[in-house]
């Protein structure tokens, strides 16, 4: 038995490679070609929890213990809002089509499969 989407109740789902942003605060890291399933008929992606537990290892590897990441890019990023989790506020980031923030954060970026 499979678990509905949470946003439409579909229960088709397949396979995909996606680009995670995991944020925490004014840090960033951008996560490419990470496995999610996709619901087939809204396109909302999930990630199982083992996958998660990897990225934020990732992310404390890389600004707790000094890991260099892949690469660092200097890509624009914006504040377009803030939400509430986990009793903390955080701040939300997506890339940016100008550079109207004045004082982007710069993700750093790793690539899954290494
Ligand atoms: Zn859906």
């Amino acid at each position: 038995m499979k678990t509905p989407c949470a946003i439409c109740g579909n229960t088709e789902f397949r396979e995909v490679t996606t680009q995670y942003i995991y944020q925490r605060h004014e840090q960033l890291m951008v996560v490419e070609d990470v496995p999610a399933l996709a619901c087939t008929n809204c396109g909302e992606k999930y990630f199982d929890i083992k996958t998660l537990k990897d990225i934020e290892a990732r992310f404390q590897d890389i600004y707790q213990h000094g890991k260099p990441p892949t690469e660092q890019r200097a890509v624009p990023f914006e504040r377009w809002g803030s939400c509430g989790r986990w009793g903390e506020s955080v701040e939300l980031f997506s890339v940016s089509s100008s550079s109207a923030d004045s004082n982007p954060p710069v993700p750093v970026w790793v690539n899954w499969k290494i």
